[in-house]
């Protein structure tokens, strides 16, 4: 059984409405341990012939055996392993990766027949040094002449075993010097029992060979022996093993440092497709965080005011008695509700603006008729002196409790406690002073006041007992609905009708984090938004990429890569990039947000977020990249090889 069978190989190219066929039927038998030439002139079919050979191509029609397995119901993966570990290219313009060193260069082969990259230079530079090139192993392709790139791209097809090595015109592009050195290599190479197949249009190179096929137009005219075939010589060949299609770790691992590397050669490109990533990525993070910041603060200021409040005040649409005053809510009222369940406290109230005059300082400020419980209401106590008790609203004592600012304003220097304070001219003596309480939301201050018994407060000061609101403190702010309801049907029972308005902390709450979560997502989308950009960059860029290495991605498939490591290599270029892209953004976001927080905006990082964007951009890489990928791994190995 001969090495290489072919029967009937026919070879067609489309053109224009018909095709046009460049093999006509070829019949040709190699034995393994041959050292063959195809002759002919240009254009006769012996490239078209040799990719055929080599599994670079398909034929048309007919068969093509290798050591006896049918080559033409190969699968990717097969034929992949066939040009890996059996087959070795050499060319005539020599096609080597121009970005790589000599010894690179020919260790490419062993990385995807998965030798470890210390065996792999170790042989490569083994080869190079029986090649005479021991001095350019770290050369780049364009610092070699041309007799020194063709010996590479042999120690290059000798790198898996090369027990076929197939030569396009080998010494096509070389002095005769250098070409002789070639065709005496490959003469050695036969004698160490490779099967040697080269094809020329040069009768004396075809002279080197022991075996002339002669081709004309897609026909073999002839075919001479010069030499008796010597069998024994021949290296033994295996057939292609099934094989799995899972990549191994030190598979994905080479990609990462390929990958690396030619984002490192086009490093301007990369920061720039990195950017869209890193902003954002970057936007996200910081919204978010913005979002996120925004909302606690409003949720801690109501929280502050307390959630298991229930503030009751007159419905504005009821009579009014004089100005301001609504004439609903009455001091009894609040009696009535401190007996429902679940109230803690009721506490009513009456305010109003005033003069103070002491030390014969006169202020304008506000006066609050309170109830004993007001301080626990609230959590405000007085820091000097006492609040007014039971007894004082009992025996409508003329007692007030004075906030700071008043103090400070009547009081500068002196104790006030004990000292007389006129209300509109009525006296009240000062008992208490509150804590400093400051300011509210919307800028009042809140220690501008004089607090009095609620009723001393409607007898002498406003003169009727009407109230502007009643407080509620609930015990179980779970319940705090059902309270709700059942204090406006009371007060709905004790009215006559519903003339009150209910203030719920608690649903305050609800609704306005539900408002900050909407502004929330609404922040974060728009980033998202300009994460989608950067990822469109990113696919952007790797179409590029693909198109500028095509023949980089023939010369790998050439060599054995599988349409898997094509594949492999792109996805992993995107994936690093945006990857990438995603630590770094999410880097910028911290920065960015620690500055806004430097400059007092609220802003509250978090981590599930920046692990959330991180792992986007990673799947962004891998599904904008998936498409030009996968374009690279699809190519035809010969087109992509003429595409220089
Ligand atoms: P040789 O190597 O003997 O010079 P080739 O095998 O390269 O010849 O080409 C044989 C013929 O096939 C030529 O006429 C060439 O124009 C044609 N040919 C080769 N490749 C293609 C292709 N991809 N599409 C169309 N025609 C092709
Ligand atoms: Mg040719």
């Amino acid at each position: 059984m001969a090495l290489i069978e072919l029967r009937n190989i026919r070879k067609r190219y489309p053109a224009g409405e018909q095709d046009v066929e460049v093999l006509h039927g070829i019949d040709l038998a190699i034995e393994a341990g041959e050292f063959v030439a195809i002759m002919g002139s240009s254009g006769s079919g012996k490239s078209t012939l040799m990719h055929i050979l080599g599994c670079l191509d398909q034929p048309s029609d007919g068969e093509y055996r290798f050591a006896g397995q049918a080559v033409t119901a190969m699968d990717h993966e097969q034929l992949a392993w066939l040009r890996r570990e059996m087959f070795g290219f050499v060319f005539q313009s020599y096609h080597l990766i121009g970005t790589a060193s000599a010894w690179e260069n020919v260790a490419l082969p062993a990385i995807y027949a998965g030798v470890s990259r210390e065996e792999r230079k170790q042989r490569a530079q083994a080869l190079l040094t029986s090649l005479g090139l021991e001095e350019r192993l770290e050369n780049r392709p364009n610092q070699l002449s041309g007799g020194q790139q063709q010996r590479v791209s042999i120690a290059r097809a000798l790198m898996n075993g090369g027990k076929v090595i197939l030569a396009d015109e080998p010494t096509g592009a070389l002095d005769s010097v250098s070409g002789d050195a070639v065709m005496a290599q490959l003469r050695s190479l036969a004698e160490q029992g490779h099967t040697v197949i080269v094809i020329t249009h040069d009768a004396k190179v075809a002279s080197h060979a022991d075996r002339v096929v002669e081709i004309h137009d897609g026909d073999v005219i002839n075919d001479t022996r010069h030499q008796p075939h010597q069998q024994d010589r021949a290296q033994p060949v295996s057939r292609p093993p099934r094989q799995s299609a899972l990549p191994d770790l030190g598979e994905v691992l080479e990609a990462v440092i390929m990958a690396l590397r030619s984002l490192r050669a086009n490093w301007m490109r990369t920061v720039l497709t990195l950017l869209g990533i890193v902003i954002g990525v970057g936007a996200v993070v910081v919204m978010l965080a913005i979002g996120e910041g925004a909302k606690q603060d409003v949720v801690a200021r109501i929280n502050d005011r307390g959630t298991n409040l229930l503030v009751i005040r007159p419905d504005r649409g009821q009579q009014r008695v004089a100005d301001g005053v609504i004439a609903t809510l009455v001091p009894e009222d609040a009696e009535a509700l401190k007996k429902l369940p679940n109230i803690r406290t009721a506490v009513p109230e009456i305010s109003g603006n005033v003069t103070a005059r002491a030390n014969s300082k006169d202020v304008s400020t506000s006066v609050q008729a309170v109830s004993e419980d007001f301080p626990s209401l609230r959590d405000w106590h007085p820091v000097s002196g006492i609040f007014f008790g039971q007894q004082d609203m009992n025996s409508y004592a003329p007692v007030a409790v004075i906030g700071q600012t008043v103090k400070a304003n009547l009081f500068p220097d002196s104790d006030p406690l004990g000292q007389f304070l006129m209300l509109n001219s009525i006296p009240f003596q000062v008992i208490g002073v509150m804590g400093s309480q400051g300011a509210t939301d919307w800028g009042d201050d809140q220690d501008d006041v004089v607090i009095v018994p609620l009723s001393t407060g409607t007898l002498r000061l406003f003169g009727q007992n009407y109230l502007r609101s009643i407080t509620l403190a609930v015990q179980d702010v779970s319940q705090i609905d059902a309270t709700e309801k059942a204090a406006v049907a009371l007060l709905t029972a004790r009215h006559g009708r519903e003339d009150v308005r209910v203030f719920n902390m608690a649903s305050l709450l609800d609704m306005v984090s539900e408002t900050q979560n909407t502004l929330t997502l609404l922040l974060g989308s728009i980033a998202a938004i300009s994460l989608l950009v950067g990822g469109i960059g990113v696919m952007n860029i790797m179409l590029v990429s693909v198109t500028e290495r095509i023949h980089e991605i023939g010369i790998r498939m050439a060599t054995g890569a599988r349409q898997r490591n094509i594949l492999q290599q792109f996805l992993t270029e995107s994936v690093v990039v945006s990857a990438l892209g995603g630590v770094v953004g999410v880097v910028v976001g911290i920065l960015v947000g620690s500055l806004l927080e430097w400059l007092g905006m609220a802003i509250v990082f978090s981590v599930p977020v920046m692990v959330a964007s991180f792992v986007c951009a990673a799947g962004i890489g891998l599904l904008f990249g998936f498409a030009p990928a996968l374009k690279a791994a699809r190519l035809n190995p010969v087109e992509a090889l003429s595409n220089d």
